[in-house]
């Protein structure tokens, strides 16, 4: 069977979706690795690198895309290269099934079983293949050094000659999987760090890593569900959380944003007032950017300005640290791919708990009913859709 992998097109894409290094367990695996010319040299790893690990190099993607059982992406190919796959293949990265369900309409034309890394459960089977939380790991760490850049101080406390200085106050949303390694981050370069959540489990977490758990009184309502995910909250809940916001934001100096309800537009959490009241010269970076914002002013990927206040919502900051993304991403891949290759042979098995979630289309139909809730077709009878 042959797996491929392709160069990123989409712009300002750095990350290559297999390193050298997970191709040759592929190679173990009895799977040929195909991989188009100069795909990973942006993540640093030449075209000899990966022939050396066993791959196959080739400048014809579209030889190389028609001769492809599973097609290895970051993120989801175009409508046209989707078109280039014969009926029967697999496609597996980033396709952000629940963002843009309709992007996934040419795999169920084609009839091209598709695997959404965004949908593979958070089970503890699952944990090497969890994707979301590699990229958000370098992208919490990543904001706290543009955050650290941008604003007009150093981070530590310092006793000098010349008198002390004080050390930067950052504040971080939301306390997942980015916002603890912001928190993490933040701590190294020795600043002052308050963290919040609305689920009470993250208290701990955010104090366990040296940072102040920001309280709000909720009135004891449901904030999580049972797969640990926050849930939406009423109107009320979301105003006593933006208060407490608003107060601290006007010490703060980096105010990284990460909150996220899955399949909902981001919880609006920092306000035009809010904004209006913190320091000249302080920042905001606002990691939910793509589904949203967590900022009323953010703008996806562009820098806003508010009297002295730079907003800024990144939708891809994995892509600029693109070795190490890379390499997590291309292991988190290895481990998925590993379920599917059976003595070198493609084998999916639908009943598996951790392929069935994953899957959006197979054999010419939506098998995951919310994907499929979104879309103009009959969803399939599966196990797990
Ligand atoms: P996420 O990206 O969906 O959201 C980020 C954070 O935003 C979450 O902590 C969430 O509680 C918070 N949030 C949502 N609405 C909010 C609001 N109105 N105000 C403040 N904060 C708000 O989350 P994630 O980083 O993907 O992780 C979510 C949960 O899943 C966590 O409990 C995490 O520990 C858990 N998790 C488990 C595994 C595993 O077991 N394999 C892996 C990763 C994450």
């Amino acid at each position: 069977m042959n797996i491929v992998v392709l160069r990123e097109k989409q712009k300002g894409e750095a990350r290559v979706a297999l390193m050298p290094e997970s191709i040759k367990k592929l190679v173990a695996l009895k799977a040929s690795v195909l991989v188009e010319s100069d795909a990973g040299l942006a993540a640093a790893r030449t075209d000899q690198d990966f022939e050396e690990a066993g791959a196959k190099i080739s400048s014809d993607r579209d030889h190389l895309m028609s001769q492809a059982d599973v097609l290895a992406v970051v993120n989801r190919p175009s409508s046209d290269d989707f078109r280039k796959l014969r009926s029967g293949s697999v496609v597996i990265g980033f396709l952000r099934p629940l963002d843009e369900p309709t992007g996934l309409m040419d795999a169920v034309t084609g009839g091209i079983t598709t695997f959404a890394v965004e949908l593979i459960p958070r089970i503890t089977r699952a944990q090497a293949m969890d994707a979301l939380s590699s990229m958000a790991t370098v992208a919490g760490y990543k904001a706290v050094l543009i955050g650290a850049s941008h604003i007009p101080r150093m981070f530590p406390l310092l006793m000098t000659a010349a008198g002390t200085v004080p050390p930067a106050r950052v504040l971080v949303l939301g306390a997942g999987v980015a916002g603890l390694q912001a928190i993490a981050t933040a701590r190294r370069l020795g600043a002052v760090v308050e963290g919040y959540d609305v689920r009470a489990a993250a208290g701990e977490q955010v104090k366990s890593l040296g940072a102040t758990f920001l309280e709000v009184d909720l009135g004891g309502i449901k904030t999580e569900d049972a797969g640990g995910y926050a849930v939406e909250l009423s109107e009320e809940a979301m105003n006593r959380g933006r208060a407490l916001i608003a107060e601290h934001a006007r010490t703060t100096d980096v105010l990284i944003t990460t909150a996220q309800v899955p399949g909902r537009r981001a919880p609006l959490l920092v306000t035009e007032e809010a904004v209006n009241g913190m320091k000249r010269g302080s920042v905001i970076i606002d990691l939910a950017g793509s589904t949203g914002g967590n900022c009323a002013l953010s703008k996806a990927d562009e820098v806003v300005e508010r009297n002295g206040v730079t907003i800024l919502a990144p939708t891809n900051l994995a892509a600029s640290i693109p070795v190490h993304a890379s390499q997590l991403y291309s292991r988190n891949l290895t481990s998925f791919l590993s379920l599917l290759i059976k003595d070198g042979q493609l084998q999916i098995d639908m009943n598996d708990d951790v392929v069935g979630p994953s899957c959006v289309t197979h054999q010419g139909e939506v098998v995951n009913k919310r994907v499929a809730a979104a879309l103009p077709v009959p969803v399939a009878e599966t196990p797990h859709g």
